[in-house]
């Protein structure tokens, strides 16, 4: 799909193109990157590792308060005098579309620093991630001249409008899943809209952005508009959320970091946050949903893109009697297949967890599950020869109960639970999550089926007989209930980085 979206230069490439490559021999921009150059930090440095293989690889600056203010003081500094936030839409919009060219002529090395350090295997990251970074900063440089504000209307002799401009300076808070893309969506309508951004990457994964923030620099956005600066969420995330002149926040991550956001946000200038935060998506099939390995191949990718580890993946299946049994066996077939491997490997499709923690966490929630009656129909260990790395078996769990963690816990690993219904009411009942509502899949061939389905289910996407985000970022993407607040990508996310000034003249 992206062929086409992409002109030939930088289309798609053949897969030959990606190539095994050497973890060591990848140049890792460490530091924070602050007015246009990269800074050494002089905090104390947090050890970061490969997920593939556990092995620390470089040290990351933690940057404190005191950093945070430097980074933020020179931003609001940079967007007031370099003319950035008033500079004609269009010339803002260029240099972002330059910008985007430029990541695609690097693509190899962004992609092999992104899959260095992330769990996103280097054929993914040079056929999806990169190019879709440099897509989405496309769509926002096209919003960037197409936004107009309102002409309201008062009494005869007055002129009311409604005037856009850039908040200043955004806070920007981005977490390890998928480093550039998310860097992508929360950047690039933050600068397209005039703002000066102060990025905090995961501390998992810290350095593709700063290879980001410079190749931003390279093609002309003045120096100061978009710094990265490096730590962990604690103490660099929370100051960067605190400073008095960071005026607007975008965050994702979990929905317990996103609520001590908020809650900063609040207290430290009442500052509008947009949150992106976690989900317990459901995949509702109907017994009409089509042919079961295609299906089930659609469920199959929607819980284990990425090991599990997307916001949206669709963990809950959630599926009717009448063809219960055959999808289960065909999910529980691809699930089977998979081949993990170390993310510098060209075939490696398979990623592993990001981190001890990470692996902690989802082993611990499938074995609460088990522990606590449910069944498991494949997977639910570790594969077996990666050392200081963690891939989960895809895991498959039948049997469950209201109350069990894997059911209604945000696991984040590649682990699909299974309920079966009888009829529609029970399925859409189902398919509510008591705190979650960030996506959906519903499977039919009825229409109104589907269309009754997606009315009722409290989610902030519904995709109908499909599952994930297509490279049309005019749809845009956020949660409902506790999956967030506002939206990525859309012309909303752009509309998001601007505030409104009401403006009345008498004439
Ligand atoms: P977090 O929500 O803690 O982290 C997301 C980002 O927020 C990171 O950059 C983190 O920094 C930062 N952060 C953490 N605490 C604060 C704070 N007090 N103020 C400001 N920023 C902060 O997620 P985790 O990485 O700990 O992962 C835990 C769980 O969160 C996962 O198991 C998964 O369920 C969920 N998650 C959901 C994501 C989504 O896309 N919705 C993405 C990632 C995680 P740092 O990592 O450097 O500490």
């Amino acid at each position: 799909m992206l062929d086409t979206l992409l002109p030939k230069s930088v289309s798609r490439p053949v897969v030959e193109a990606v190539q095994d490559f050497d973890p060591a021999a990848v140049n890792i921009p460490s530091g924070h990157y602050i007015s246009g150059r990269l800074v050494p930090g002089d905090g104390p440095a947090i050890e970061v590792r490969r997920p593939s293989d556990g092995q620390a690889y470089a040290d990351l600056p933690e940057a404190g308060e005191t950093g945070v203010d430097v980074a933020v003081c020179d931003a609001s500094t940079a967007q007031q005098q370099s003319g950035w936030g008033e500079c004609p839409p269009r010339e803002r919009g260029a240099v972002l579309r330059r910008w985007a060219d430029l990541i695609m002529e690097n693509r190899l090395e962004l992609a092999q620093l992104e899959a260095l350090g992330s769990t996103r295997c280097i054929s993914e990251a040079y056929t999806g991630e990169v190019p879709f970074t440099a897509e989405a900063i496309r769509f926002f440089a096209e919003c960037a001249d197409k936004y107009s504000g309102d002409v309201l209307p008062t009494r005869s002799r007055s002129l009311g409008m409604l005037m856009p401009e850039p908040y200043g300076v955004v806070g920007a808070i981005a977490p390890w899943n998928f480093p550039l893309s998310m860097a992508s969506w929360k950047c690039g309508p933050a600068l397209a809209a005039g703002n000066a951004i102060v990025l905090k990457p995961s501390e998992l994964t810290p350095f593709s952005t700063v290879r980001l923030a410079e190749l931003a620099l390279e093609a002309g956005l003045p120096p100061g508009i978009f710094n990265v600066v490096q730590g962990s969420g604690q103490v660099t995330g929370a100051a960067l959320v605190r400073h008095p002149l960071v005026r607007k926040v975008s965050f994702t991550g979990s929905t317990q970091t996103g609520k001590s956001v908020m809650t900063d946000a609040a207290h430290h200038g009442m500052k509008p946050v947009t949150l992106e935060l976690g989900g317990k998506s459901p995949q509702l099939v109907f017994n009409d949903a089509g042919d079961v390995d295609t299906v089930a191949q659609r469920i199959t990718r929607g819980f284990m893109a990425n090991a599990g580890q997307a916001c949206v993946a669709g963990t809950r299946l959630i599926v009717q009697r009448g063809i219960a049994e055959a999808l289960i066996a065909a999910v529980v077939r691809h699930a089977r297949v998979v081949v993990p491997g170390v993310t510098w490997k060209a075939n490696s499709r398979f990623a592993p967890l990001i981190s001890q923690r990470q692996a902690e966490k989802v082993s611990a929630a499938v074995s609460n599950t088990v522990a606590a009656g449910a069944e498991v129909l494949c997977g639910g260990s570790f594969f077996d020869g990666f050392g200081g790395g963690f891939f989960y078996q895809p895991t498959v769990l039948i049997g469950l109960q209201a109350g069990m963690t894997a059911l209604e816990e945000e696991v984040f690993g590649p682990v699909l639970t299974v309920q079966i219904f009888d009829d529609e009411e029970e399925g859409i009942a189902l398919a509510s999550h008591s705190v979650y509502g960030l996506a959906a899949g519903v499977h039919t061939m009825d229409i109104g089926q589907a269309m009754r389905a997606t009315r009722r289910i409290a989610a902030g996407t519904v995709w109908i007989n499909r599952y994930g985000r297509t490279t049309d970022f005019i749809v845009p993407t956020g949660g409902f209930n506790g999956s967030g607040i506002g939206k990525d990508l859309g012309r909303q996310a752009f509309e998001a980085n601007l505030r409104h000034k009401s403006v009345l003249l008498d004439f």
